[in-house]
């Protein structure tokens, strides 16, 4: 088998998914040829998404961490509140270009169902999105918004009825009715090509930020942070500055009630290599290797895999890893929502935690930019009740 990042990536799946990936990726590579392809892709991520997202100057975060200068890269106030946007408008795009009909897709705590029945509602195709049955009944508001959105909402009850399951049963549909459906997968993780593809959509994240940095500073920034759940926005914002060494690269990851507790969601901290979802990468597993349930006050870090091409940047040690409790999570989304105006993505907050702690540490000549994956409206109930109950 080959494998795409060091030993991680591959393709662990049937023979009749293994024809389907092979069309995609012929797919893929021919339509990332296509100029007008992809000035398509850029007309919508301008005109229906409002790219570029700003890069914004936290001066008062910064100063009340008293260090390094805090930017924050906006996602948040991209169409649909985060970043899952600029991935479900490309891989539409390429599932038309296919001439598939109808659009599958997993979710877990609904983020990237919502984005892709938008998506699906703008090009009219036919949308049906596998969600374990748990995650339904804790997140019902984006049930609503798929649904009023045209999608059909589908419940996943094995397992533990969540994102997990979401993902094996999506795949299995997808086998079933590959001639007219496409599977669009929400994060650079799932068999080859899904990582590769699902970065190219996002890489748009870091190099508007390197453009938009230059412009402000006139240099590179010293430190780039950003959430990691199944890693899309963080491989988004980073594919841009890999090759630049002086830029120091840092994912951050859900440490949910501690590392040393059962539940957290600390792949790349905790996890052994291991496959998952089709691919070989770090997976959260037992003492008899099965798959952990994992916990996060965040859903969308709430994953016991991790996109496979993170497992060989941890393991080539050219970004680091570190995990951001609920606790201190849930103090940064106070602290940004306070000194800013800015309520973010619990996910995001993780982020934001990381990079305060950094920039205490830091002189005032450095800089360190977030990338605030997401807005938290979504999140302002759940963190009212988690107050409420400390
Ligand atoms: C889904 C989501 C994430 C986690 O997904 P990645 O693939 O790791 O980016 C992070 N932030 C927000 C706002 C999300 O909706």
């Amino acid at each position: 088998m080959k494998f795409q990042f060091g030993k991680f990536g591959g393709q662990f799946v049937p023979e009749e998914v293994k024809k389907a990936l092979d069309e995609l990726e012929k797919a893929f590579q021919d339509a990332i040829k296509d100029p007008e392809f992809i000035n398509e892709y850029l007309y919508y991520l301008k005109d229906y998404v409002g790219r570029p997202s700003s890069l914004y100057f936290a001066k008062n975060l910064s100063d009340i961490c008293g260090g390094a200068k805090i930017f924050l890269k906006r996602e948040d106030l991209n169409h649909t509140g985060a970043h899952k946007i600029n991935n479900t408008i490309g891989q539409i795009l390429l599932a038309k270009r296919m001439g598939k009909k109808k659009i599958i897709a997993e979710t877990g705590a609904g983020q990237h169902g919502v984005a892709t029945a938008t998506a699906a509602a703008m090009f009219g195709m036919e949308c049906e999105i596998f969600q374990g049955s748990l995650d339904i009944e804790r997140q019902k508001l984006n049930v609503f918004k798929m649904e009023m959105l045209g999608a059909k909402v589908t419940g996943v009850n094995q397992g533990s009825k969540s994102l997990a399951d979401a993902v094996d049963v999506a795949i299995d549909e997808w086998v079933k009715r590959i001639d007219d459906t496409f599977y669009l997968l929400g994060s650079v993780v799932g068999p080859h090509p899904y990582p590769t593809i699902v970065k190219y959509f996002q890489k748009i994240i870091g190099e508007e930020t390197k453009q938009q940095f230059f412009e402000k500073e006139n240099k590179l920034p010293d430190y780039l942070v950003a959430c990691v759940g199944g890693g899309s926005n963080a491989m988004g914002f980073f594919n841009e500055f890999l090759e630049d060494q002086s830029v120091n690269l840092i994912g951050v990851e859900a440490a949910g009630k501690g590392l040393q507790t059962n539940q957290n969601a600390a792949t790349l901290s905790l996890g052994r290599t291991g496959v998952i979802h089709g691919m070989r990468t770090k997976v959260l597993l037992d003492e008899h290797d099965r798959i952990k349930e994992v916990y996060s006050i965040s859903a969308g870090l709430d994953y016991p895999g991790v996109g496979p091409e993170h497992a060989y940047l941890k393991e080539t040690n050219r970004v680091n890893y570190f995990a951001i409790s609920d606790r201190e999570a849930v103090e940064a989304f106070q602290v940004l929502s306070k000194t800013e105006g800015i309520i973010p993505a619990i996910e995001s907050a993780h982020a934001v935690a990381y990079a305060m702690k950094l920039a205490k540490k830091l002189p005032k000549d450095k800089s360190v930019i977030v990338n605030l994956s997401g807005r938290g409206d979504k999140d302002v109930e759940s963190i009212e009740k988690y107050l409420k109950s400390q």
